[in-house]
């Protein structure tokens, strides 16, 4: 998996578990998701912001070569790509961020 991948998991639960927790543990989990958030791409982190008004996880697995967030099934070629080399794709469907998490 990629480092990118794994840190937008990261911010992901991070984001989770805040939402879980209410306004006080977002003060204290602030200085944590900053740093998590200095570590990625600008465009990544305006991208998962932007999902995440419109998802509760905007991060999702693909799972069988099918988007966990919308079910629908990603192209052969999307699929192959994430597999082989880790990279991070988006859904041509919903948009979400797509991961393989082994299979
Ligand atoms: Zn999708």
């Amino acid at each position: 998996m990629k480092f990118e991948t794994a840190r937008l998991i990261q911010l992901q639960a991070l984001d989770t578990e805040i939402h879980q927790s209410g306004a006080s543990a977002a003060a204290l989990h602030s200085e944590k998701r900053c740093k998590i958030i200095e570590a990625m791409p600008p465009e990544m982190v305006t991208r998962y912001e932007r999902l995440k008004s419109r998802y509760q996880r905007p991060v999702v697995r693909l799972i069988g070569g099918v988007c966990e967030g919308c079910r629908v099934r990603m192209a052969a070629s999307t699929a192959y790509r994430l597999r082989t080399n880790g990279s991070l794709v988006t859904c041509d469907h919903c948009g979400r961020f797509l991961y393989f998490d082994g299979d």
